[in-house]
């Protein structure tokens, strides 16, 4: 008999070999029609898979994550089963799940996939899902699995197999299809019941532009209809937030082949709302006791060596130029440069905490094959600060960078979001995390209780911390309900040390600070990329490039419309005059189209009562107001940074 160690902390006692497919029917059939996969001793396992030993487990539904991935990559080897019933010839590479779905790489020789063809894939997915087979797992032994793929001719899965050991090598079946893969799976494909093929796309084999290019098939499925049909309108509405083309009509930002891929420009209203952002950034460090700091660019090979980032970190950085024989390379952090600048002069507890703001400009070396619109680029400007500061002071810290979260969640309307606190592993202490056991387990518990105290909600993951500390990652959804990685900030207990800082305190003697890293507004590209899309291209009124446009009924009003742009312009309101030789609905049209917040129409008659007609982006006509009035309300919506 073998002990199973249940999430709720009781123990039930199963025969050695049994599945946790066995132990969910044995706590309820209803249960046991959900389980997808399960976590057994902290690792996912098929649920079919034999337990031989005693160990903890925890069923995964779709509500879990590790649930869905196994769903969505199980659904890959689904989507490959229908692929090779359609092209017999081809060859796969690999198959993971993604944040929304899966995709699988493959090789399909001469033959172009076209869109029709996914069509007459998901056909044959639906199929086989129908089938409800199950998805079986074979170990294999290396040479028997060589052999297998040699007779094949798979030189893919061949490549795969040379970085695999004997006794890591499992096979997967099911229909008529056969993987190389770790696994696990789904049960069976029967719990696969929408299926929708998203797009083709070209992806080099392992990211390299020098390789050849495979077909990638991206997809996503679902255990019912209903959240596939909720799925496809969150996906319509999404193409018309595409922040890609809606940074193209607002005249956000542009790219250029000269300039270089994932090197974004930003264009005039683009940096109005950068400018607008570090404005509310400013204020709120300011207010929170950080300095603002600027730092180089570039800096030489020896500092990255000593944080690490080299040669760890190297395939993540620009290539390094060379000077008077000296490695200089692009920044990609900005931790560093800041430990250098806490480096200067003796530092005393008194000095802490110390926390230096930055919104550093980064370069980061991402595969082409990676860059997305603002999503994904090779040149990020952050917004960065590290907080040294002593253990005792560690939880305020903390808390007070969780209080900025919120106050920034409410400014931009942000409902739902979610905090991933990733932990240590006590087992890899020394190996994959840093050997302080104490330290480790004394901040956990720290940001553990700072979450629950703000009623944050968060999620913990074990196994999944940093190096050198725990790592938090926001996620933040959209209006729309998509899913955003905002920032991650982390407790890093190891570039102190490998910087050798240290401040002295109140014995007088040496101590190495702790440092937080943050960034709660994370890059303006990828956050600027969210609230196009969170906003519909809409800005609130402090936001917008363009606060207010004067539309002149005729030429009459030119000098009326002119006095009226002067009072806004005293007052710091973003303005102008369409005095375009246009009928006013075509100009009301096209204000409209550039998502202006206010419109203020001039005639006769507003001219003669000294008053504006007001028009308000999403809510029409507001009528004809003095203008001193407009101004005064305005004026305190964009002070407040109010969304209406
Ligand atoms: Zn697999
Ligand atoms: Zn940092």
């Amino acid at each position: 008999m073998i002990k199973i160690t249940l999430p709720d902390g009781s123990v039930r006692e199963y025969a050695a070999g049994s599945t946790a497919m066995d132990v969910a029917k044995s706590i309820s059939e209803g249960l046991a029609k959900k389980v997808l996969a399960a976590k057994i001793n902290g690792e996912v396992w098929d649920a079919t898979r034999p337990i031989e030993n005693d160990s903890t487990l925890k069923l995964l539904t779709w509500d879990d994550d590790d649930g869905k991935s196994t769903f969505w990559h199980s659904s890959a080897h689904l989507m490959a089963e229908a692929v090779q019933s359609v092209f017999p010839h081809a060859k796969f590479w690999v198959g993971p799940p993604i944040d929304k779905g899966f995709y699988y790489d493959m090789d399909l020789g001469d033959t172009k996939m076209s869109e029709e063809d996914l069509l007459v894939l998901e056909k044959k997915m639906n199929e086989f899902a129908k089938q409800n087979n199950p998805y079986t797992r074979k170990a294999m032994p290396k040479a028997e699995a060589v052999k297998y793929f040699t007779d094949k001719g798979d030189e893919y899965k061949l490549d795969l197999l040379t970085n695999l050991n004997d006794g890591e090598i499992s096979f997967y079946t099911q229909g008529s299809f056969t993987d190389l893969c770790r696994g696990p799976h789904i049960p069976s494909t029967g719990a696969i019941k929408a299926i929708k093929l998203n797009s083709i796309a070209g992806a080099y084999w392992k990211g390299d532009e020098k390789n050849k290019q495979l077909t990638r098939v991206y997809g996503v499925t679902f255990p019912n209809q209903k959240e596939l049909d909720e799925y496809l309108l969150m996906l319509e509405e999404a193409k018309k937030r595409d922040h890609r083309k809606l940074g193209k009509e607002l005249g956000i930002f542009t790219m250029d082949d000269d300039v270089g891929q994932g090197l974004p420009l930003w264009l005039p209203n683009g940096t109005i709302i950068i400018e607008e952002l570090e404005k509310l950034a400013k204020e709120t460090e300011s207010a929170g006791g950080y300095k603002r700091v600027v730092t180089p660019h570039i800096a030489k090979e020896s500092m990255y060596l000593t944080s690490g980032h080299l040669p760890y970190y190297a395939d993540s950085m620009f290539p390094p130029m060379e000077m008077d024989g000296t490695k200089y390379y692009l920044k990609a952090m900005n931790c560093p440069h800041h430990h250098k600048i806490f480096d200067t002069g003796q530092k005393s507890y008194k000095d802490l905490p110390y926390r230096l703001a930055e919104y550093g400009t980064c370069y980061r070396y991402e595969q082409s094959g990676e860059l997305f619109g603002l999503m994904r680029v090779r040149c990020l400007h952050m917004n960065d600060a590290h907080i040294y500061c002593t253990k005792e002071q560690f939880g305020d810290e903390f808390r007070a960078v969780n209080e900025m979260y919120l106050k920034y969640f409410k400014i931009f309307g942000v409902e739902k979001y979610v905090m991933r606190l990733s932990l240590h592993d006590p087992e890899k202490l020394g190996q994959k995390y840093i050997n302080e056991p104490e330290l480790w387990l004394e901040t956990e518990d720290l940001v553990r209780r700072v979450l629950i105290e703000s009623g944050i909600p968060f999620v913990e993951v074990k196994g999944e911390g940093a190096f050198y500390g725990p790592k938090i990652d926001v996620q933040i959804w959209s209006a729309i309900g998509r899913e955003f990685t905002l920032a991650t900030n982390q407790v890093d207990f190891a570039q102190g040390r490998r910087f050798k800082l240290s401040y002295t305190n109140l014995n007088n003697e040496p101590e190495v600070p702790l440092i937080i890293h943050r960034a709660p507004l994370g890059t303006h590209e990828r956050f600027i990329g969210f609230l196009l899309e969170h906003y519909a291209g809409k800005f609130p009124t402090w936001l917008a490039p363009l606060q207010v446009s004067i539309l002149p009924i005729s030429d009459k009003y030119l000098d009326y419309a002119n006095t009226i742009l002067k009072s806004l312009k005293n007052a710091d309101i973003r303005a102008e005059i369409d005095d375009r030789n246009e009928k006013i609905g075509k100009k009301i049209r096209d204000t409209e189209m550039m998502k202006v917040p206010y419109m203020l129409v001039v005639g006769e008659k507003e001219m003669n009562e000294g008053k504006v007609s007001i028009r308000r982006q999403g809510k029409g006509d507001l009528g004809a107001r003095p203008l001193g009035d407009f101004l005064a309300e305005l004026t305190s919506e964009i002070k407040d940074r109010r969304s209406e």
